[in-house]
């Protein structure tokens, strides 16, 4: 049966040149705001009616938000930021590989040239790919409002499903990212290979010394209503011998900490629950690998 095409729903359309400009107009409005990034969610979700902005902010003129730099130990990422800039940014491929890895297996090419980092982490999706990243990397995000700037590291960002801490005056301006040495792996499993949403995905970064996990960080996405930092695993394996044992106790408790939505699409609670495990034992192996040579 043909889907019925449908006019979206009426809106007012602002878009600024610049933060000074969207701050003005921040405070006069009243609410019912939604940002225009690449729009590759928004819009999907507005022809869905599961988004009726009154206000459309388009930021895409706003080039305070597009840039990659290196300052002092981090990285600063804006928030407009296009994902296959960041893909070939050789900031980004030299100081957090682990997020190159990520992004490369987002959606496809021509969704990845409008789709933006900050749309990422403000959809809110509990399959967000750049999220388990980031999460593992301890980014943070800055969010401005006419009268205030703050930045929230992006563990206390995502509060539910399509639910972040940020208020409806405030845009997120971009992400910090420290810089560290160590091995990096992610993985992501679909409904096919490419093109397509994570039913699960699992991120991490090590530091083996010796042969024992110095420092482990590991976040997952699609198990959860949000994306997780898995901070038992962490703590399981900090100065604990890198061997076939300590891994299969981490990934099981990769299973026992994943509490996917009974109704989340495209895979049941029981497949999300066995493959976090299978892919938390899988990039474990990989920076145990290595790590150790
Ligand atoms: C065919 C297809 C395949 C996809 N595959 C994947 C995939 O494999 N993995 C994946 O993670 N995603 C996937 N997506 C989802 C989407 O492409 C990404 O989430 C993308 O990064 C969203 O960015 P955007 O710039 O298009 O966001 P937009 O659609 O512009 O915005 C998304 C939401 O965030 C808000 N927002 C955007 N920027 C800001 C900001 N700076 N401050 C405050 N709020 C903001 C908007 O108001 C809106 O609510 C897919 C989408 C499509 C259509």
């Amino acid at each position: 049966m043909e889907e019925e095409i449908r006019p979206l729903p009426k809106f007012d359309y602002f878009s600024p040149h610049s933060l000074h400009d969207l701050s003005t107009l921040l405070k006069q409005l009243k609410g019912g705001i939604s940002f225009l990034a690449g729009g590759t969610d928004l819009l999907v979700n507005m022809k869905k009616r599961i988004t009726i902005p009154k206000v459309i902010i388009d930021i895409n003129r706003i080039q305070e938000l597009s840039f990659i730099e290196k300052r002092s130990n981090n990285i600063h990422v804006g928030s407009v930021t296009r994902l296959n800039n960041l893909i070939e940014s050789s900031i980004v491929q030299e100081n957090v590989p682990l997020l190159t890895e990520a992004i490369r297996f987002l959606a496809s090419h021509p969704i990845r040239n409008r789709a933006t980092i900050g749309g990422n982490l403000c959809t809110a999706s509990p399959a967000a790919d750049a999220a388990p990243p980031l999460l593992a990397l301890n980014a943070s995000v800055k969010l401005k409002s006419p009268d205030d700037e703050k930045i929230v590291p992006l563990s206390e960002f995502f509060v539910g499903p399509r639910q972040t801490v940020r208020k409806h005056n405030e845009i997120l301006t971009e992400i910090i990212i420290p810089c560290e040495k160590g091995s990096n792996a992610f993985m992501k499993l679909g409904r096919r290979r490419g093109f397509t949403l994570s039913v699960v995905s699992v991120a991490a970064f090590g530091i083996i010394k010796g042969d024992k996990f110095e420092d482990i960080r590991i976040a997952l996405g699609g198990v959860a209503p949000t994306p997780i930092r898995a901070y038992k695993i962490e703590e399981m394996l900090k100065g604990v011998e890198v061997s076939d044992r300590s891994i299969e106790k981490a990934a099981e408790i990769a299973k026992s900490i994943s509490k996917p939505s009974k109704r989340a699409k495209r895979a049941s609670v029981e497949y999300r629950e066995a493959m976090a495990r299978v892919l938390t034992k899988r990039v474990l192996m990989k920076i145990a690998f290595e790590e150790r040579g």
